[in-house]
């Protein structure tokens, strides 16, 4: 049976850059139907397993399947690629990587984000950050036409691709672990309530563009009408050299990160106090997400139709936005844990 870290580590590996989610929306869909009553897409590529559950509640939980990435937006006549970014990039990181690109044939090629070597940048440029404007991707191609031949369009997206790698027992590295870790969370959680009869309706839902405006979580929270939401994420720990505490808005090992407002939402004292009792009563260990940084899906959700009580927890990652993410398995584990227990405490717990 596969384990979570061989769920993330297929998940992290695979393509997904906002608005182009068709290859991990594959894999996450052949991991849940068999863990669902049903499993649906919908128009605009949101993913759905539904459990059934006793009553006509509903609960939706949430996790974007999108990484953050790039688009190809132009071609020159030397077969070098102009790029425009999807989802937020700190432009000092991207040069200097190897990518990954996906054509509309569905092919992968690969290519470099080529910086001019020291010798030939004057020092006074080597202490500035490039614009990304001024960045290209050197595929191999030496025209327009070659690079047209490899089926290289306007428009094709592209992401930097480190593999999955454990760099020492329990404590692994990835591309998207924001938020391939959520949405392991997701398939653990349904498989370990898959032989349990449920109270509520369960959805578990997977959603396109989060990187972009929280665009499949509002479409997904729509249509699913839930009665109550939990949004999970891989967020920003930052407790790294040179972060003061009061600027780490989570910490790896701590357990999972309860939040209590981010750029998108207030969470109510009620969810709070619900999802600290819950832990408490499972013993699992939680830490609070320091306001008001980022935003999460339950930023569009809750502001759904007449509105819908929503909540966050999140796996702690380190080099969010970055094709290095890391995480530590055991803080996988305990917000897989919550998550289960949220599911069988929720509908007695909250009402
Ligand atoms: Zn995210």
């Amino acid at each position: 049976m596969m384990q979570p870290v061989d769920v993330l580590r297929e998940l992290s590996d695979g393509f997904g850059v906002a608005g182009f989610e068709e290859e991990v929306r594959g894999t996450i869909d052949r991991l849940v139907s068999p863990l669902a009553d049903e499993v649906r897409t919908d128009a605009l590529g949101n993913l759905f397993a539904v459990r059934r559950g006793s009553d006509d509640r509903t609960l939706m939980l949430d996790a974007h399947m999108d990484e953050v990435g790039f688009i190809v937006k132009w071609i020159d006549e030397n077969g070098y690629l102009r790029f425009a970014p999807l989802g937020g990039w700190d432009e000092r990181i991207v040069p200097g990587h190897r990518v990954v690109l996906l054509t509309r044939d569905g092919a992968k090629r690969h290519g470099v984000i080529g910086t001019a070597p020291p010798h030939i940048v004057p020092p006074e440029d080597r202490k500035k950050p490039i614009p990304m404007e001024e960045m290209f991707v050197d595929v191999g191609a030496t025209s327009k036409d070659e690079a047209d031949g490899m089926g290289i369009r306007i428009g094709d997206p592209f992401t930097i691709h480190y593999p999955f790698t454990e760099l020492r027992e329990g404590y692994v590295t990835g591309k998207a672990f924001d938020d391939r870790a959520g949405c392991v969370v997701l398939i653990e959680t349904a498989r370990r309530l898959a032989e349990r009869s449920l109270g509520m309706n369960v959805v578990f839902s997977f959603v396109f563009g989060e990187e972009l405006g929280l665009r499949g979580a509002r479409t997904a929270a729509y249509q699913l009408e839930p009665d109550l939401a939990i949004a999970i994420e891989g967020t920003i720990g930052a407790d790294m050299p040179g972060i003061s505490p009061d600027r780490q808005p989570v910490r790896l090992g701590l357990g999972p990160a309860i939040s209590v407002a981010d750029r998108s939402i207030v969470v109510s004292r009620k969810m709070v106090a619900t999802l600290e009792a819950v832990a408490e009563g499972a013993s699992i260990p939680y830490q609070y997400k320091l306001p008001t940084y980022g935003g999460t899906d339950a930023g569009a959700i809750h502001l759904t139709r007449g509105g819908v009580p929503a909540g966050v927890i999140s796996v702690p990652c380190r080099y969010i936005h970055s094709p290095i993410s890391t995480l530590r398995l055991d803080d996988l584990e305990h917000t897989i844990r919550l998550t289960v227990a949220l599911v069988e405490a929720l509908p007695n717990a909250f009402f």
